[in-house]
């Protein structure tokens, strides 16, 4: 398989670093609000690479965080925290009990929403294993790495935190490919909130309870007082406690990348000497217009919107399944609509395909996929197959990666509802007697219940309702 790597910016071939087994780690959502749908995009494309590497024979041993803790409203460690303004938001007593509610209560929505979309829907698959990884069951962990970098020389101490040194990492910018100088000059000019921080770059590994944070109501004891660590380093400390202190691929959003997994790099290397990930794959935004979606620009949008505007969730699966995951894709209602419709077409055509593989049609789906993940050339290799009539077997592998659920569709659809069939009767009757009014009454009643009936030579057909 090849696979665009952030880190050397070329397509590479990728193999495990040992035997069948891949390890991945996901930076997760901070559960202070509803993830947007441009987040879900992030899980999409960790699910299909995942996917992806299963139907190549790997097992995976799949890492994903969950941040309830030290994630400021700037990932450069400025501002407020996260889950204190949730707190304030949603009228909860600033303590550390109702912050683990608040956290449980977002993760449970997100999980929620993974679910709908088919995310990480295969743990009965014994080659997968997926960690759910919350980082305030991991402090002693994060402590432990920081303790590390004090020792080498790699962070220092103020009266607010400890920092890690960027001056100290000569590779500080090779995700980004930005020498520090470079990086430092495209920072706006902000002052520092701390004014003991050597470098703009500098990053809180730990936050003392003290100064801005004095007030804080999440706290664990630690070498340098009480404090609770800075955002960046759970996401190490919890990837190297699981699998090993080199991962073959770390995965999330382009965001990500000049900040939050620029500063993993560098902790992690600086503590173990060692390569942190081999392999690094950020998927694209969701844009709205020019923008990103994002909570602040009011662009906001949650899959419950989506459900709530009728769409099946699974048509932003096959919506955002249409774009490379390295292009940014642009979204309207329409467009997901438009997807809902392909994939109705899609359901309703499976139903008519005839048993047996297409051989051809998998070489050339297995190699697309292989090749950076060709998602999109891959659903036109599935259309390929339903235009010849023939290969359910065949679109029933591709389903394995492209997951539309396809399966158990096609039995939902084989069996169709005792008033759907009650109804068709009727219609059957009403068109013997040449009551076309009275049959197209009832036409209109069937596609309330989402059929489309079509008239054909074998009698009429029930196909899942496309919207015009
Ligand atoms: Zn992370």
């Amino acid at each position: 398989m090849n696979f665009y790597n952030t880190l050397s910016k070329k397509i590479e071939n990728f193999k495990p670093q040992k035997g069948k087994t891949v390890k991945i780690y996901t930076c997760g959502p901070t559960v202070y609000n509803y993830a947007h749908i441009g987040n879900l995009r992030a899980y999409i494309f960790d699910d299909i690479l995942i996917r992806a590497l299963l139907y190549n024979g790997y097992k995976v041993d799949h890492v994903i965080n969950l941040t309830d803790i030290g994630h400021l409203t700037s990932d450069a460690d400025a501002g407020e925290d996260k889950m204190m303004k949730a707190l304030a938001r949603e009228g909860f007593p600033l303590t550390l009990e109702s912050m683990k509610k608040i956290a449980e209560k977002y993760t449970v929505a997100f999980q929620d929403d993974l679910k709908k979309l088919n995310i990480f829907e295969y743990t009965e698959n014994k080659n997968y294993k997926i960690t759910w990884a919350k980082a305030s069951d991991h402090i002693k962990e994060q402590i432990d790495l920081v303790k590390i970098l004090v020792e080498k020389g790699f962070a220092y101490e103020t009266d607010q935190a400890i920092y890690f040194d960027v001056k100290k990492f000569p590779d500080y910018g090779k995700l980004t490919g930005q020498k520090l100088e470079e990086k430092k000059t495209a920072v706006r000019k902000e002052v520092f909130e701390d004014k003991d921080k050597k470098n703009q770059a500098d990053f809180a590994l730990w936050f003392k309870r003290a100064g801005r944070f004095a007030g804080h109501v999440m706290y664990w004891p630690s070498p340098w007082g009480d404090g609770f660590p800075g955002w960046h380093i759970e996401c190490s400390a919890m990837a190297m406690k699981y699998l090993g202190e080199t991962l073959d691929i770390h995965t999330g959003g382009v965001d990500h990348i000049s900040v939050h997994h620029t500063n993993e790099i560098a902790q992690s290397e600086a503590a173990t000497g060692k390569t942190f990930s081999r392999f690094w794959m950020h998927n694209e935004f969701i844009v709205i217009g020019k923008d990103k979606m994002a909570k602040s620009a009011g662009t906001f949008i949650t899959l419950n919107s989506l459900i709530e505007k009728g769409l099946n969730p699974l048509a932003y699966r096959y919506f955002c399944l249409g774009a490379h995951y390295r292009q940014q894709l642009n979204f309207s209602f329409e467009a997901v609509g438009a997807a809902e419709n392909a994939l109705n077409n899609l359901y309703s055509a499976t139903i008519d395909l005839k048993k047996g593989d297409d051989i051809p049609a998998e070489e050339e789906f297995k190699k697309l996929l292989d090749n950076d993940l060709g998602v999109p050339e891959d659903l036109a290799v599935v259309w390929k197959i339903v235009k010849t009539g023939n290969g359910i077997d065949s679109l029933l592998k591709f389903d394995e990666v492209l997951g539309f659920d396809i399966k158990n569709k096609i039995k939902e659809l084989s069996e169709i509802p005792e008033k759907i069939k009650k109804l068709l009767e009727e219609r059957e009757e009403a068109r013997k007697n040449k009551d076309w009014v009275r049959a197209d009454e009832i036409r209109k009643r069937i596609e309330v219940d989402g059929y489309n009936v079509l008239d054909t030579a074998e009698g009429q057909k029930i196909k899942l309702k496309v919207k015009a």
